[in-house]
């Protein structure tokens, strides 16, 4: 009898019920709106706040460029732990977020959740990928591309002899065809292409001048390669970038060459310290310096 009597009250007072529901669904609503602006509009103020990361979630590879600056073999944490970090960085200003390596696309399960997060969850103004290239299937741009703003490509070159003198014996012909497979599906998905270059002892004479041109890039960033202490400054690390530094004579002969690209953005390292953060794969900041 008394189910019988708290049906005929809901049936009587549905419209109430439901109005008052909907009510404290717009009230709470407003109350995370206002609290997400409220952290924004604190943090837009603040000069410190860590507004764009660049974070590694694994140092894994399947490349062995020479002057890689982060070569190990660890895997990533738990992607709950991840979520947490992101939403603590969300919550001290971050606005961007570069998802970098080792290669983000051997965790591909890994690399969607994070995806989807800070877009679904952060809300986060940019996000982008840093990879090689080689191990991005069409499907996952397909189904995640919504979830990403910008996908960088490391390209050094595209001769196949330089490219296996960089890469260390990678196939160099593979690597510039996946390029342009990938391009193609940035294009078909939305995503927009850009392409990183490290100038090196072994690529700086050559004219790059073509092939950028018919990738159609929205930005073509090319750095100077650097070593850093305690990383790859010589021979007793895991890598040995002194073999591969440039003189600013033939940086500069590099960027002389390929200026009149519309795309065309060198990044002099002097001029990037501070301007990002550095995330490792246990979410420590690293020292970057003046030039990693
Ligand atoms: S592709 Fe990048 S992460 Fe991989 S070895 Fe080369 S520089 Fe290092």
């Amino acid at each position: 009898m008394v189910l019988v009597d708290i049906f005929k009250a809901i049936w009587t007072y549905w419209p109430l019920l439901s109005g008052t529901i909907i009510v404290l669904y717009i009230y709470q609503d407003h109350k995370t709106q206002f609290q997400l602006h409220q952290i924004q509009t604190k943090t837009a103020l603040d000069p410190d706040a860590p507004k764009s990361i660049t974070y590694s979630p694994s140092r894994q590879c399947n490349f062995r460029c020479g002057f890689c600056f982060h070569p190990a073999t660890n895997s990533t944490m738990p992607i709950s732990e991840a979520q947490k970090g992101l939403r603590l960085l969300r919550a001290a200003g971050m606005q961007k977020l570069n998802i970098a390596g080792g290669e983000p696309f051997l965790h591909p399960r890994f690399l969607a959740q994070l995806l989807i997060y800070s877009k679904e969850h952060l809300h986060l103004d940019c996000v982008s990928i840093l990879s090689n290239g080689s191990k991005i299937p069409e499907y996952f741009l397909e189904r995640y591309g919504k979830y990403i703003d910008i996908l960088a490509i490391s390209c050094d070159s595209f001769i196949k002899e330089t490219n296996e003198v960089i890469r260390c014996g990678d196939d160099g012909d593979k690597h510039v065809e996946q390029l342009f497979r990938v391009a193609g599906w940035c294009r078909r998905y939305g995503v927009r292409f850009k392409l990183n270059t490290v100038v090196n002892a072994y690529n700086w004479s050559e004219d790059m001048v073509a092939h950028i041109t018919e990738l159609e890039l929205f930005r073509w960033e090319v750095f100077p390669c650097l070593s850093g202490e305690g990383e790859n400054e010589n021979e007793t690390r895991v890598r040995d970038a002194s073999k591969f530094l440039v003189s600013d004579e033939q940086w500069n002969t590099f960027c002389e060459r390929h200026k009149h690209l519309e795309c065309f953005v060198p990044q002099d390292h002097r001029n990037m310290a501070g301007s990002y953060l550095l995330l490792d794969e246990e979410m420590c900041f690293l020292d970057k310096g003046t030039g990693g």
